[in-house]
């Protein structure tokens, strides 16, 4: 209570959220003052002072959300303690009550972690311009002064919100009972063990297969974070075992879902993103919107933008970044936005995102027709794309302009700078392997520059991915990309892309590259962020320094590539 240092939040208190080591960083102390600070905060925006607070099952989360809620009731809040959640399930009851929400959770980041999303009522968002710097630094003030001054009236009574967003997700996305499935879902010991059950419990056609449902903050099975591949193999192996007809996995405080097929594959999420734009522009032009509006990010595969084209609707582009998602929605009145990083968001869910309504979207797709999900998918997947490639580069800019020169010299392309550079090269008329289009975007925190290409055929997109790559690499010749292979950096991502940054498959030799197939199934391997993934069974194999490490894997015991 007598540090002499003033208190300083920066470092916790991000653009959209707040997330940090729960041990030094995001302590009960920090969490008191700022649940104080949102009470204010709502108090002076005149949005009222209810509030509903949640947390999720990390080991650090109840403390935290005790803190924080008397730190709102001392400010003169009426708190309702909706104990644990889900991160959607909290949006939900903010909708629904018109209560701003704080959620603890610090979605998939590691077990030492934890973090604070909030909301405004009915679920709005609030960023760093819109409220949470000011609530900062109003709990900067309460830090220093070593204690938070009652205001009187302050009451908590505790909320159960799980019956109303289960009744709500269900009647947003009805199944017909047609067809039974098997659904093996993943919950990583996170908040999908809360919420799933609950759901699914109401869905007679659906048998579950639950995996790692016991909620468990230290994540004894493996990391809440289903956008490293890594973390999908126990999904997989019981996906084929079980002889399922898909798997899901969600994140850590259940918000986010992927999806794989009943081959164990993954369903890339600009397919899942085509699926549910289809679904919904048809259901809410069937209840007479004309050309509703549907949001995706600007990497999303072009099939995005051709699927809600042909659905009657109209395909609103986005820059990379999902807070960015939400204010466009609001803009266009959009129905539904999707992004590359597996965020679904649903107008009619108070235009929160749900990892839950998009499982149940595709289990309602798949349960109307007779085949199998990767049948159903593969309408949904028709380019062959390089998922994102981070080069390091001395110059980021330097480096652009080299490929922007490059491309005024090819006739026939069009080019935009929403977010980076898109370029795209895409002549319905001209033949398919003239077809392509790529976004080279950059960080905004390392010189990293980001790579996307996408093309109507496999060697096109190699073809066009290696021109581009050769680019940005000669641009720093001993510079940055001496000490390591050019696209090959950890990049450190608060949203990671759905690749994990480490070697590309794009290091390896091509005459070595054709040559290679998936050493655990014989399937084919497309090159990714972090080596080569079998375009079959999903697994990714590393490469290091232009040697793909699955050689060496084929001589290993049977079980070396479990992971340890
Ligand atoms: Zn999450």
């Amino acid at each position: 209570m007598t540090d002499p240092a003033p208190a300083d939040l920066s470092a916790i208190v991000k653009a959209y959220d707040v997330r940090g080591d729960a041990t030094t960083q995001l302590t009960p102390d920090v969490a008191h003052a700022l649940g104080a600070a949102f009470a204010d905060f709502l108090r002076s925006s005149a949005d009222g002072v209810d509030m509903i607070v949640a947390h999720d099952m990390r080991v650090s989360s109840p403390d935290l959300a005790r803190a924080f809620i008397d730190g709102a009731v001392r400010r003169g809040a009426t708190v309702a303690d909706a104990g644990l959640s889900s991160t959607d399930q909290l949006y939900c009851a903010s909708g629904l009550h018109r209560a701003a929400g704080g959620m603890i959770t610090a979605s998939h980041n590691p077990a030492k972690d934890n973090g604070l999303k909030l909301c405004l009522p009915g679920a709005r968002p609030i960023s760093r311009d819109t409220g949470l710097a000011q609530m900062r630094a109003t709990a900067e003030g309460y830090l220093d002064a070593g204690q938070v001054p009652e205001v009187p009236g302050g009451t908590s009574q505790e909320l159960d919100t799980l019956r109303d967003y289960v009744d709500t997700v269900l009647g947003l996305v009805p199944i017909s009972s047609g067809r039974r499935l098997r659904v093996v879902v993943d919950a990583a010991n996170a908040m999908g063990g809360h919420t799933v059950p609950a759901v699914f419990e109401r869905l007679d056609q659906i048998d579950l297969v639950p995996l790692h449902f016991e909620l468990d903050g230290t994540f004894p099975n493996h990391p809440a974070d289903p956008l490293n591949p890594e973390n999908l193999h126990d999904l997989r192996a019981a996906v084929l075992k079980e002889g399922a007809d898909l798997g899901f996995a969600f994140d850590g405080d259940a918000d986010r879902c992927v999806v794989l097929d009943e081959r164990g594959a993954l369903v890339p999420p600009s397919a899942i993103t085509a699926l549910i734009a289809q679904r919904e522009i048809a259901r809410v032009r069937g209840a007479g919107e004309d050309r509703p509006a549907v949001v995706a990010n600007l990497v999303s595969s072009r099939h995005v933008a051709e699927t809600i084209a042909a659905s009657g609707g109209e395909h609103v582009r986005s820059k990379v970044g999902h807070s960015l998602i939400k204010a466009l929605m609001a803009e266009h009145s959009a129905v539904f936005g999707g992004e590359h990083s597996a965020h679904y968001y649903f107008r009619d869910f108070f235009h929160a995102d749900s990892g839950m309504l998009a499982a149940l979207h595709v289990l309602a797709a798949l349960a109307e027709t007779e085949g199998s999900l990767s049948q159903l998918v593969a309408a949904h997947d028709p380019y062959a794309s390089s998922g994102e490639i981070n080069s390091r580069v001395a110059d980021a800019e330097l480096a652009r302009e080299a490929v922007r020169a490059h491309i005024e010299t090819v006739p026939g392309t069009t080019s935009d700078e929403l977010d980076g550079l898109t370029v795209e090269h895409w002549d319905p008329a001209a033949p398919e392997e003239d077809r392509w289009w790529f976004s080279l975007r950059s960080s905004n925190t390392e010189p990293l520059l980001r790579l996307n290409v996408e093309a109507a055929q496999q060697s096109t997109m190699e073809r066009v991915r290696d021109e581009i790559l050769d680019l940005i690499r000669d641009q720093a010749p001993g510079t940055g990309v001496g000490d390591e292979p050019a696209h090959s950096t950890p990049a450190t991502q608060t949203e990671p892309s759905i690749a994990p940054a480490g070697a590309s498959g794009a290091d390896v030799p091509g005459w070595v590259r054709e040559r290679l197939c998936c050493p655990d199934c014989a399937g084919s391997l497309r090159d990714v962020n972090g080596g080569l993934q079998c375009t079959s069974c999903a697994r990714t194999h590393a490469v290091d320094g232009g040697i793909p490490v699955l050689i060496a894997g084929r001589t290993e015991a049977p079980g070396a590539d479990q992971r340890p």
